[in-house]
């Protein structure tokens, strides 16, 4: 994996927990040669991972649509800063650089852009690893609402599996090196090929 999308908060949240796992994980990216695409902000945790990697002369690429690209929120000094016309084009330009998706603690825009990802795997859009980096358990409810989907009906567990979590940058990283996509049915792929 090359070039690894980070999802995460533009706050910093009130746990310093998360902060410092944002800052180890850059690092990492760092020592392993790993690009990050973000969503090119400066603020919250976004501002934290690309500032730790581009201290340490690591490969950072923005995306961010023309709308939130003020001066006050726009990271300026990151290896490459891409403006989307919307929202919506910004994750296309993201998945076409990434080999893989991280999302860190976050709030509603983090969850769209994790769920998004998934969802283009469970059609067979995309077969690209999506992981959670659960630092403190702070995804654990969320990962427990995921198994009621799946034993109501509503989330095949196959595609349940297709989220990988560890809290542990190393376990979920080589989990996500190892991710080998789930088969797609013949309706699926037919769907997508329309
Ligand atoms: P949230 O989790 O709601 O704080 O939203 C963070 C995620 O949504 C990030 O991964 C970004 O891609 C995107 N996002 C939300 N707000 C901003 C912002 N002000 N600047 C850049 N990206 C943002």
């Amino acid at each position: 994996m090359k070039k690894i999308a980070v999802f995460c908060g533009s706050s910093i949240g009130f746990n310093e927990v998360y902060k410092n796992e944002a800052i180890k994980l850059g690092a990492y990216f760092v020592e392993k040669n790993i690009g990050l695409v973000y969503g090119g902000g400066k603020i919250g945790m976004m501002g934290v991972i690309a500032d730790t990697m581009m201290e340490k002369n690591g490969q950072v690429i923005g995306v961010i649509p023309h709308l939130l690209k003020h001066e006050e929120v726009a990271h300026n000094n990151i290896s490459k800063l891409i403006v989307t016309k919307t929202m919506s084009t910004r994750k296309v330009e993201i998945s076409k650089l990434v080999d893989g998706y991280i999302a860190l603690p976050g709030g509603f825009g983090t969850l769209d852009e994790i769920f998004e990802a998934l969802t283009l795997g469970q059609l067979g859009i995309e077969r690209k690893p999506v992981g959670i980096l659960n630092t403190n358990g702070f995804y654990n409810h969320l990962l427990k609402q995921l198994d009621t989907m799946v034993t109501e009906g509503y989330l095949k567990q196959s595609n349940r599996d297709m989220l990988l979590v560890s809290n542990t940058i190393e376990t979920l990283i080589s989990k996500m090196f190892a991710y080998k996509a789930p088969k797609q049915t013949k309706v699926i792929n037919k769907v997508v090929r329309l």
